[in-house]
């Protein structure tokens, strides 16, 4: 911890020497109080932690020295936190009751052993769970929604080309392309569902494959 400065306004003729603040010893940057208001508890406390070293409030080590702000946490650790979180909270499904897909490294696989192939490493660094997939479709073009938002458009001024253009005419000659657009698939993951995964058979079967063979 570095110990802050206090900081003094200079004394007018008769006045008293008062303390208007405390400087951070690292950097010098004065934490003042309001101007008229004497000592703060918080600004003593500012000006001590404005350069010092921070510790995590995860994991309890030490975080990279900032100037001017202490950090309180690790970003590993603030990530690993938050996927801790999510895990508590999110519907947890049974490998053997989930045949769809999931996700694994961003990456969308069609089923859980797709993914399982894909796995880095030796068994013992595998997931214990994997991000449900959900199937999205893509949303078909929206003929009132454009005709609005055209014209908001200010680019023409007073006069819009699409003014004369029925919504039922630009549904019509959207159609087609609707009808092909919306048969596209695409996955997102859903946070709030897990794949419990059961690695048990495929670390076996790890194992014998890598007997006497070691991974290099
Ligand atoms: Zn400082
Ligand atoms: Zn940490």
């Amino acid at each position: 911890m570095t110990l802050p400065q206090v900081v003094y306004i200079k004394p007018q003729d008769g006045e008293e020497k008062k303390i208007i603040g405390y400087a951070c010893s690292g950097c010098m940057t004065l934490k003042s109080f309001h101007i008229g208001t004497d000592g703060d508890a918080r600004n003593l406390a500012e000006a001590e932690q404005c350069c010092a070293p921070g510790v995590c409030r995860f994991c309890g080590e030490p975080t990279e020295a900032k100037p001017h702000k202490a950090m309180d946490y690790h970003s590993k650790c603030m990530r690993v936190d938050m996927e801790k979180k999510r895990l508590e909270k999110a519907e947890k499904i049974n490998e053997a009751d989930w045949d769809g897909g999931c996700f694994y490294n961003d990456h969308w696989y069609d089923n859980v052993d797709e993914a399982r192939e894909n796995f880095d490493g030796p068994p013992d660094e595998w997931p214990e769970y994997l991000t449900v997939a959900e199937e999205k479709h893509v949303a078909p073009l929206d003929a009132s929604q454009i005709l609005e938002s055209h014209g908001e458009d200010m680019q023409f001024g007073d006069w819009n080309p699409l003014d004369n253009v029925s919504v039922d005419d630009l549904k019509k000659a959207l159609q087609p392309f609707n009808d092909e657009i919306t048969t596209i698939v695409y996955y997102e993951e859903n946070l709030h569902k897990v794949v419990v995964l059961d690695n048990t058979k495929a670390a076996a079967e790890y194992a014998a494959d890598n007997e006497g063979n070691p991974p290099c």
